[in-house]
Protein backbone atom coordinates (compact mmCIF):
# COMPACT_ATOMS: atom_id res chain seq x y z
CA UNK A 1 0.00 0.00 0.00
CA UNK A 2 1.01 3.79 -1.00
CA UNK A 3 2.33 5.63 2.33
CA UNK A 4 -0.81 7.54 3.48
CA UNK A 5 -0.07 11.62 3.21
CA UNK A 6 0.21 13.12 6.81
CA UNK A 7 -0.14 16.92 8.10
CA UNK A 8 1.85 17.23 11.52
CA UNK A 9 -0.13 19.67 13.81
CA UNK A 10 1.23 21.26 16.75
CA UNK A 11 4.91 21.56 16.38
CA UNK A 12 6.17 21.45 19.86
CA UNK A 13 7.67 19.40 22.41
CA UNK A 14 6.32 16.12 21.90
CA UNK A 15 5.63 16.72 18.03
CA UNK A 16 9.71 17.01 17.75
CA UNK A 17 11.14 14.58 20.39
CA UNK A 18 9.00 11.84 18.76
CA UNK A 19 6.54 12.30 16.18
CA UNK A 20 9.02 13.31 13.84
CA UNK A 21 11.59 11.05 14.66
CA UNK A 22 9.12 8.21 14.27
CA UNK A 23 7.66 10.06 10.96
CA UNK A 24 10.69 9.58 9.61
CA UNK A 25 11.23 5.62 9.76
CA UNK A 26 7.82 5.25 8.89
CA UNK A 27 7.14 2.95 5.66
CA UNK A 28 3.28 3.69 6.47
CA UNK A 29 3.37 7.62 6.54
CA UNK A 30 4.55 9.66 4.39
CA UNK A 31 4.68 13.83 6.21
CA UNK A 32 4.06 16.16 3.32
CA UNK A 33 2.80 19.06 5.77
CA UNK A 34 2.47 20.60 9.18
CA UNK A 35 0.59 23.20 10.92
CA UNK A 36 1.45 25.28 13.58
CA UNK A 37 1.03 28.94 14.52
CA UNK A 38 4.17 29.20 15.54
CA UNK A 39 6.75 26.90 14.14
CA UNK A 40 7.35 25.30 11.46
CA UNK A 41 9.13 21.67 10.17
CA UNK A 42 11.96 21.84 7.77
CA UNK A 43 11.18 19.86 3.96
CA UNK A 44 7.53 19.98 4.07
CA UNK A 45 5.07 22.23 3.35
CA UNK A 46 4.09 25.12 6.35
CA UNK A 47 1.19 26.60 7.33
CA UNK A 48 -0.16 28.32 10.42
CA UNK A 49 -3.79 26.92 10.41
CA UNK A 50 -5.15 23.05 10.11
CA UNK A 51 -7.93 24.06 7.53
CA UNK A 52 -5.24 26.30 5.35
CA UNK A 53 -3.27 23.21 5.28
CA UNK A 54 -6.40 20.62 4.62
CA UNK A 55 -7.81 23.21 1.97
CA UNK A 56 -4.23 23.82 0.17
CA UNK A 57 -3.60 19.84 0.14
CA UNK A 58 -6.64 18.20 -0.55
CA UNK A 59 -4.57 14.98 -0.54
CA UNK A 60 -3.89 15.14 2.54
CA UNK A 61 -5.69 12.15 3.98
CA UNK A 62 -4.49 12.02 8.11
CA UNK A 63 -3.48 14.31 10.07
CA UNK A 64 -1.62 13.82 13.96
CA UNK A 65 -2.49 15.88 16.64
CA UNK A 66 -0.05 16.99 18.97
CA UNK A 67 -1.20 20.33 20.65
CA UNK A 68 -2.15 20.45 24.20
CA UNK A 69 -5.67 18.93 24.80
CA UNK A 70 -7.81 22.32 25.42
CA UNK A 71 -6.81 23.33 21.76
CA UNK A 72 -7.55 19.51 20.32
CA UNK A 73 -11.48 18.92 19.80
CA UNK A 74 -11.98 21.66 17.31
CA UNK A 75 -8.94 20.84 15.16
CA UNK A 76 -10.26 17.31 15.26
CA UNK A 77 -13.41 17.69 14.58
CA UNK A 78 -12.83 20.11 11.39
CA UNK A 79 -10.27 17.32 10.04
CA UNK A 80 -12.92 14.53 10.56
CA UNK A 81 -15.35 16.26 8.96
CA UNK A 82 -13.41 17.10 5.49
CA UNK A 83 -13.04 12.75 5.57
CA UNK A 84 -9.26 13.01 6.99
CA UNK A 85 -8.07 10.60 9.42
CA UNK A 86 -6.95 11.48 12.86
CA UNK A 87 -4.53 10.54 15.53
CA UNK A 88 -4.97 12.21 19.22
CA UNK A 89 -2.01 12.84 21.72
CA UNK A 90 -2.84 11.78 25.09
CA UNK A 91 -5.18 13.00 26.93
CA UNK A 92 -7.62 12.56 23.97
CA UNK A 93 -9.07 16.25 24.92
CA UNK A 94 -10.02 18.09 27.20
CA UNK A 95 -13.59 16.50 28.51
CA UNK A 96 -15.08 12.92 27.29
CA UNK A 97 -17.71 14.31 26.12
CA UNK A 98 -15.51 15.97 23.31
CA UNK A 99 -13.95 12.88 22.55
CA UNK A 100 -17.20 10.45 22.11
CA UNK A 101 -18.53 13.40 19.49
CA UNK A 102 -15.05 13.28 17.51
CA UNK A 103 -15.81 8.99 17.64
CA UNK A 104 -18.98 9.58 16.36
CA UNK A 105 -18.10 12.32 13.63
CA UNK A 106 -15.67 9.63 12.77
CA UNK A 107 -18.07 6.65 12.41
CA UNK A 108 -20.57 8.63 10.25
CA UNK A 109 -17.49 10.04 8.12
CA UNK A 110 -16.04 6.47 7.58
CA UNK A 111 -12.53 7.58 8.66
CA UNK A 112 -10.38 6.52 11.49
CA UNK A 113 -9.93 8.06 14.85
CA UNK A 114 -7.33 6.50 16.84
CA UNK A 115 -7.02 8.36 20.67
CA UNK A 116 -3.31 7.29 21.20
CA UNK A 117 -2.01 6.07 24.68
CA UNK A 118 2.15 6.33 24.08
CA UNK A 119 2.33 4.38 27.16
CA UNK A 120 0.44 1.37 26.72
CA UNK A 121 3.04 1.06 23.91
CA UNK A 122 5.83 0.75 26.59
CA UNK A 123 8.04 -2.40 26.02
CA UNK A 124 7.03 -3.97 29.50
CA UNK A 125 3.51 -3.09 29.25
CA UNK A 126 2.16 -6.58 27.01
CA UNK A 127 4.76 -8.60 28.55
CA UNK A 128 3.20 -7.51 32.32
CA UNK A 129 -0.66 -8.18 30.81
CA UNK A 130 0.24 -11.47 29.57
CA UNK A 131 1.92 -12.43 32.96
CA UNK A 132 -0.99 -11.30 35.28
CA UNK A 133 -3.46 -13.14 33.36
CA UNK A 134 -2.26 -15.37 34.86
CA UNK A 135 -2.58 -14.76 38.66
CA UNK A 136 -4.86 -13.69 41.46
CA UNK A 137 -3.72 -9.83 41.83
CA UNK A 138 -4.01 -8.11 45.49
CA UNK A 139 -2.59 -4.96 45.60
CA UNK A 140 -1.23 -2.30 42.51
CA UNK A 141 1.19 0.37 43.67
CA UNK A 142 1.56 3.51 41.45
CA UNK A 143 3.96 5.96 41.83
CA UNK A 144 4.28 8.71 39.10
CA UNK A 145 6.52 11.46 40.38
CA UNK A 146 8.59 13.44 37.99
CA UNK A 147 9.76 17.33 38.17
CA UNK A 148 7.63 19.56 35.88
CA UNK A 149 10.30 22.20 35.63
CA UNK A 150 12.00 19.69 33.89
CA UNK A 151 9.73 17.84 31.98
CA UNK A 152 7.62 20.54 31.18
CA UNK A 153 9.35 24.17 31.00
CA UNK A 154 7.23 26.61 30.53
CA UNK A 155 3.94 24.69 29.52
CA UNK A 156 2.09 26.93 31.31
CA UNK A 157 -0.99 25.25 29.49
CA UNK A 158 -0.53 22.30 31.60
CA UNK A 159 -1.63 23.96 34.85
CA UNK A 160 -4.88 25.95 33.17
CA UNK A 161 -8.49 24.24 33.29
CA UNK A 162 -8.20 21.90 31.11
CA UNK A 163 -4.36 20.72 31.13
CA UNK A 164 -4.85 18.24 34.01
CA UNK A 165 -2.24 19.48 36.06
CA UNK A 166 0.06 16.32 37.46
CA UNK A 167 -2.33 13.72 35.54
CA UNK A 168 -0.76 14.72 32.68
CA UNK A 169 2.01 12.14 32.86
CA UNK A 170 -0.31 10.70 35.86
CA UNK A 171 -2.90 9.48 33.13
CA UNK A 172 0.12 7.57 31.42
CA UNK A 173 0.09 5.60 34.61
CA UNK A 174 -3.46 4.73 34.45
CA UNK A 175 -3.30 4.08 30.78
CA UNK A 176 -0.91 1.10 31.22
CA UNK A 177 -3.17 0.31 34.33
CA UNK A 178 -6.16 0.29 32.55
CA UNK A 179 -4.27 -2.10 29.82
CA UNK A 180 -2.50 -4.83 32.50
CA UNK A 181 -4.85 -5.65 35.08
CA UNK A 182 -7.74 -7.63 33.70
CA UNK A 183 -10.80 -6.61 35.56
CA UNK A 184 -11.80 -2.80 36.08
CA UNK A 185 -11.28 -0.43 38.51
CA UNK A 186 -13.11 2.38 40.00
CA UNK A 187 -12.08 5.39 41.79
CA UNK A 188 -13.40 5.46 45.85
CA UNK A 189 -11.11 8.11 47.23
CA UNK A 190 -8.97 10.96 45.88
CA UNK A 191 -6.90 13.93 47.45
CA UNK A 192 -6.08 16.67 44.91
CA UNK A 193 -3.61 19.31 45.86
CA UNK A 194 -3.97 23.39 44.24
CA UNK A 195 -0.73 25.07 43.90
CA UNK A 196 -2.59 27.97 45.55
CA UNK A 197 -2.13 30.56 41.69
CA UNK A 198 -3.44 27.68 39.49
CA UNK A 199 -6.01 26.13 37.86
CA UNK A 200 -4.91 21.94 37.91
CA UNK A 201 -3.47 19.64 40.57
CA UNK A 202 0.16 19.29 41.01
CA UNK A 203 -0.05 16.71 43.10
CA UNK A 204 -3.09 13.91 43.81
CA UNK A 205 -3.10 10.85 46.05
CA UNK A 206 -5.93 8.27 44.67
CA UNK A 207 -7.31 5.30 45.61
CA UNK A 208 -9.62 2.15 43.31
CA UNK A 209 -11.25 -0.88 44.28
CA UNK A 210 -11.42 -3.76 42.22
CA UNK A 211 -14.91 -6.56 41.69
CA UNK A 212 -13.13 -9.11 44.24
CA UNK A 213 -11.54 -6.84 47.02
CA UNK A 214 -8.67 -5.78 44.89
CA UNK A 215 -7.20 -1.64 45.86
CA UNK A 216 -4.78 -0.01 43.71
CA UNK A 217 -3.32 3.41 45.15
CA UNK A 218 -1.71 5.80 42.93
CA UNK A 219 0.37 9.28 44.34
CA UNK A 220 1.41 11.04 41.62
CA UNK A 221 3.70 14.09 42.75
CA UNK A 222 4.96 17.04 39.85
CA UNK A 223 7.32 18.27 42.18
CA UNK A 224 10.11 15.46 42.38
CA UNK A 225 13.40 16.74 42.11
CA UNK A 226 16.19 14.15 41.83
CA UNK A 227 15.76 10.74 41.26
CA UNK A 228 12.73 10.58 38.92
CA UNK A 229 10.10 7.64 39.88
CA UNK A 230 7.23 5.99 37.29
CA UNK A 231 6.59 3.01 38.97
CA UNK A 232 3.89 0.01 38.93
CA UNK A 233 3.94 -2.46 41.48
CA UNK A 234 1.63 -5.32 41.42
CA UNK A 235 1.15 -8.12 44.09
CA UNK A 236 -0.13 -11.17 43.56
CA UNK A 237 -0.72 -14.83 44.62
CA UNK A 238 2.14 -15.79 42.15
CA UNK A 239 4.74 -13.27 43.36
CA UNK A 240 5.47 -9.53 42.54
CA UNK A 241 5.51 -8.02 39.42
CA UNK A 242 7.30 -4.05 38.65
CA UNK A 243 6.75 -2.19 35.76
CA UNK A 244 9.52 0.80 36.05
CA UNK A 245 10.43 3.68 33.87
CA UNK A 246 7.31 4.02 32.66
CA UNK A 247 7.01 0.59 31.24
CA UNK A 248 10.48 0.52 29.79
CA UNK A 249 11.31 -2.20 32.53
CA UNK A 250 9.79 -5.19 33.47
CA UNK A 251 10.88 -7.44 36.77
CA UNK A 252 8.93 -10.33 38.16
CA UNK A 253 10.08 -10.94 42.28
CA UNK A 254 13.12 -8.62 41.87
CA UNK A 255 14.38 -10.39 38.78
CA UNK A 256 14.51 -8.34 35.12
CA UNK A 257 12.53 -9.77 31.81
CA UNK A 258 14.55 -9.09 28.91
CA UNK A 259 12.58 -6.48 26.90
CA UNK A 260 12.67 -5.21 23.28
CA UNK A 261 14.01 -1.42 23.13
CA UNK A 262 11.70 1.54 23.59
CA UNK A 263 9.73 2.04 20.29
CA UNK A 264 6.58 3.72 21.52
CA UNK A 265 5.72 5.80 18.88
CA UNK A 266 6.71 3.91 16.29
CA UNK A 267 4.31 1.69 17.43
CA UNK A 268 1.61 4.16 17.41
CA UNK A 269 2.28 5.01 13.89
CA UNK A 270 2.17 1.05 13.46
CA UNK A 271 -1.24 0.78 15.26
CA UNK A 272 -2.45 4.18 13.34
CA UNK A 273 -1.45 2.60 9.67
CA UNK A 274 -2.93 -0.47 10.88
CA UNK A 275 -6.86 0.84 12.10
CA UNK A 276 -6.68 3.15 8.72
CA UNK A 277 -6.03 -0.52 6.84
CA UNK A 278 -8.98 -2.32 8.49
CA UNK A 279 -11.06 1.20 8.44
CA UNK A 280 -11.68 0.55 12.32
CA UNK A 281 -10.80 3.58 15.11
CA UNK A 282 -9.87 2.70 18.37
CA UNK A 283 -11.11 5.17 21.44
CA UNK A 284 -10.52 4.05 24.97
CA UNK A 285 -11.35 6.47 27.26
CA UNK A 286 -11.17 4.56 30.41
CA UNK A 287 -7.94 6.82 31.80
CA UNK A 288 -9.96 10.03 31.35
CA UNK A 289 -12.74 7.92 32.66
CA UNK A 290 -10.33 7.66 35.77
CA UNK A 291 -9.28 11.55 35.74
CA UNK A 292 -12.24 12.91 35.94
CA UNK A 293 -13.82 10.97 38.52
CA UNK A 294 -10.53 12.02 40.47
CA UNK A 295 -11.67 15.50 39.74
CA UNK A 296 -15.55 14.61 40.91
CA UNK A 297 -14.81 12.86 44.04
CA UNK A 298 -11.05 14.49 45.01
CA UNK A 299 -10.91 16.38 48.30
CA UNK A 300 -9.29 19.36 47.84
CA UNK A 301 -6.20 21.15 49.40
CA UNK A 302 -4.23 24.25 47.82
CA UNK A 303 -0.28 24.56 48.57
CA UNK A 304 2.35 27.32 47.90
CA UNK A 305 2.27 29.58 44.39
CA UNK A 306 3.83 27.25 41.80
CA UNK A 307 6.36 29.56 39.24
CA UNK A 308 8.05 28.10 36.65
CA UNK A 309 10.58 30.39 37.15
CA UNK A 310 11.26 32.02 40.57
CA UNK A 311 9.53 35.34 40.86
CA UNK A 312 11.57 38.24 40.18
CA UNK A 313 13.60 39.58 44.15
CA UNK A 314 12.81 35.74 45.36
P1 LIG B 1 3.85 22.10 23.84
O1 LIG B 1 5.22 21.96 23.27
O2 LIG B 1 3.62 23.15 24.88
O3 LIG B 1 2.74 22.35 22.72
C1 LIG B 1 2.78 21.86 21.42
C2 LIG B 1 2.38 22.95 20.43
O4 LIG B 1 0.97 23.06 20.34
C3 LIG B 1 2.80 24.35 20.80
O5 LIG B 1 4.16 24.55 20.51
C4 LIG B 1 1.86 25.21 19.98
O6 LIG B 1 2.46 25.46 18.72
C5 LIG B 1 0.65 24.33 19.76
N1 LIG B 1 -0.56 24.85 20.36
C6 LIG B 1 -1.75 24.91 19.74
N2 LIG B 1 -2.68 25.40 20.55
C7 LIG B 1 -2.10 25.67 21.71
C8 LIG B 1 -2.58 26.20 22.93
N3 LIG B 1 -3.86 26.54 23.10
N4 LIG B 1 -1.68 26.35 23.94
C9 LIG B 1 -0.37 26.03 23.77
N5 LIG B 1 0.11 25.52 22.60
C10 LIG B 1 -0.75 25.34 21.58
O7 LIG B 1 3.33 20.73 24.46
P2 LIG B 1 3.89 19.25 24.31
O8 LIG B 1 4.80 18.93 25.43
O9 LIG B 1 4.35 19.01 22.93
O10 LIG B 1 2.54 18.44 24.62
C11 LIG B 1 1.48 18.40 23.69
C12 LIG B 1 0.65 17.17 23.95
O11 LIG B 1 1.49 16.02 23.88
C13 LIG B 1 0.00 17.14 25.34
O12 LIG B 1 -1.28 16.61 25.26
C14 LIG B 1 0.92 16.22 26.14
O13 LIG B 1 0.24 15.52 27.17
C15 LIG B 1 1.38 15.25 25.06
N6 LIG B 1 2.66 14.61 25.37
C16 LIG B 1 3.72 15.38 25.77
C17 LIG B 1 4.92 14.74 26.13
C18 LIG B 1 6.14 15.53 26.57
O14 LIG B 1 7.14 14.92 26.96
N7 LIG B 1 6.12 16.85 26.55
C19 LIG B 1 5.01 13.36 26.08
C20 LIG B 1 3.94 12.62 25.60
C21 LIG B 1 2.75 13.27 25.26
P3 LIG B 1 2.09 26.80 17.91
O15 LIG B 1 2.13 27.93 18.89
O16 LIG B 1 3.17 26.87 16.86
O17 LIG B 1 0.72 26.58 17.37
Amino acid sequence: MAPVKLGLVGIGKIARDQHLPSLSRSDDFDLVAAASRNAGVEGVANFTSTGEMLEAMPDIAAVSLCMPPQARHQVAAEALAMGKHVMLEKPPGATLSEVEHLAGLAASHGVSLFASWHSREAPGVGPARDWLKGQRILKVTVTWKEDVRHWHPGQDWIFEAGGLGVFDPGINALSIVTKILPFPIWLNEAGLTFPQNRQAPIAADLGFAGPNGETVKAEFDFRQTGPQTWDIVVETDGGTLTLSMGGAKLAIDGEDRPLPPEAEYDGLYARFAALIAAGDSEVDLSPLHHVADAFLLGRREFTEAFHFDPPAGS
